[in-house]
């Protein structure tokens, strides 16, 4: 059943639920980092503004010492103060320690061991921080320069766990922030590619109902979206298989029903001749003859049908312009005898001027059945008026009768295929029913119309429409 199709790879949800998930991630991780660096680098400007402006505050007050020594340096200290930072640490230009602000362990005479005060000994301001995760440590150095010379450099160091807890709450509440919206994202997707590959589904399984030849079958149409209008046009497109079908397995039914009487016939006919051997030679003419009747009517019938055949497939025909005239005198000449034969008097009233595009065959075959109708289904010593007239732009073909008529309740059915109002009727005069509605088939192939209405006190009237065609030599469009 499937046999040659590819099987799905990836379906619609899961597509969507990776995709989601990739974008997700890379989301969160963006939500996770950006604002939390950027916290981390504010906080390491401002501590660098704060820590280097204080060192230099220091070695300002230092460098009116003309020398470094630890009393003197003592003493400033004591009048500027440690502030809050951890540690304060003053050394000489050789990087020996003058001043530790660590009241035990301190320094004071030993080799100072600062990679920062070891820069700024050498000129420079320094400042440096690094974030554990709990607190930011930072530390600044700055020489003490006195008449150009550097003397001495100022350590300063600090640990701030506070603005670190800060950082940390904000990145842990947009950890959770993002978390909870990737859940519900996620939940969403979940939902909404369920629904949807669910309804993507339903439709795969329609077509599958209506290629198994189910054609009632229906796909649910919901939602407003692309899959509703894919499902409604699903369902049209079934609808009209749905006639097609039912068209053809008529047409398919009643052709061979159509097909099968006369069959039937010849069947029983020939039987009869074979069977019964004393049967006298008139009887056999007549029994031969009636085979030949039937076999006609066949032969009829089966070109009736392969002419319908040949236009519904829509072969392309070159149409010309044909005066309408000729042909139509040409149709009532071939249809004298039969008129004669029923003593049905032809009357024709035909314009000049009545050019259309068409090819002689079709415009034959409309005016044939529309007056061979009209003789067949007329009283004996009835009329038949064919006229063909110009109205503006359209070539206007009337085909009347003063026969029997067609019944109000029938005439929506009349061009129907294998229609006919007296079944037992038409039969005895060879029809088929299939007459009308080639009539119709041509006249609309070739962008005209046809319309019947009883015709006033008796008869029918058939009224054919065609749209005038004007040649080009005449400086108009054909
Ligand atoms: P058929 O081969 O039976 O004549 P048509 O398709 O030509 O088939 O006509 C369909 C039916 O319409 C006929 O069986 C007949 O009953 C009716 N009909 C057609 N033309 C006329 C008419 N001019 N007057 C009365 N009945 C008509």
């Amino acid at each position: 059943m499937s046999k040659g199709k590819t099987k799905i790879k990836y379906s619609v949800q899961t597509t969507l639920i990776f995709i989601f998930s990739a974008f997700l991630a890379v989301n969160i991780g963006m939500m996770n980092i950006y604002p939390t660096t950027s916290a981390r680098d504010i906080v390491f400007m401002a501590k660098q503004d704060s820590m280097l402006g204080q060192a230099t505050v220091m070695t300002a007050s230092l460098s009116a010492l003309e020398k470094l020594s630890p009393e003197g340096v003592e003493q400033v200290m004591a009048l500027i103060g440690a502030g809050d930072y951890a540690r304060v640490v003053v050394s000489d230009r050789d990087g020996i320690v003058l001043y530790d602000s660590r009241p035990y362990g301190g320094l004071v005479g030993r080799q100072q061991t600062f990679d920062v005060l070891s820069r700024a000994l050498e000129g420079q301001a320094v400042f440096s921080s690094r974030y554990t995760g709990s607190t930011f440590e930072s530390c600044a150095a700055a020489p003490v320069i006195s008449y150009g010379a550097t003397i001495g450099g100022v350590y300063l160091s600090e640990e701030d766990s506070t603005q670190a807890a800060l950082i940390n709450s904000i990145q842990t509440r947009m950890r959770s922030i993002s978390c909870v919206v990737g859940a519900v994202g996620l939940a969403v997707v979940i939902i909404f590619s369920k629904a949807l590959t669910r309804r993507l589904r339903e439709l795969v399984k329609g077509m599958r109902i209506v290629r198994e030849g189910n054609y009632d079958y229906r796909i649910p149409t919901r939602g407003g979206d692309e899959v509703r209008e894919l499902s409604e046009e699903f369902n049209d497109m079934t609808g009209r298989l749905q006639s097609t079908e039912e068209l053809r397995r008529r047409f398919v039914s009643d052709a061979s029903h159509e097909l099968r009487t006369p069959l039937a016939s010849i069947r029983l006919l020939s039987d009869s001749v074979v069977q019964n051997q004393n049967m006298d030679e008139n009887t056999m003419r007549e029994f031969v003859t009636d085979i030949g009747s039937e076999a006609e009517r066949l032969q009829r019938l089966t070109e009736k049908l392969l002419h319908l055949t040949r236009m519904d497939s829509v072969v392309a025909v070159e149409r010309v312009m044909v005066n309408m005239k000729q042909v139509a005198q040409r149709t009532i000449h071939l249809l004298d005898p039969l008129a004669k034969e029923r003593e049905v008097s032809i009357r024709a009233d035909f314009a000049e001027d009545c050019v259309i595009r068409t090819t002689e065959d079709e415009l034959y075959q409309i005016i044939f059945n529309l007056a061979e109708n009209a003789i067949k289904y007329n009283r004996r010593g009835g009329e038949v008026s064919l006229r063909l007239r110009r109205e503006g732009e359209e070539a206007v073909l009337t085909v009347e009768d003063t026969g029997i008529g067609i019944p109000a309740a029938d005439a929506p059915y009349i061009f129907d295929r294998f229609y006919r109002v007296d079944k037992a009727r038409s039969r005895a005069h060879g029809g088929s029913g299939l007459g009308l509605s080639i009539v119709r088939d041509t006249v609309i192939a070739n962008g005209g119309r046809i319309a019947m209405e009883a015709r006033e006190p008796v008869g029918t009237r058939f009224t054919v429409r065609f749209p005038i065609c004007v040649a080009p030599e005449q400086g108009e469009e054909a």
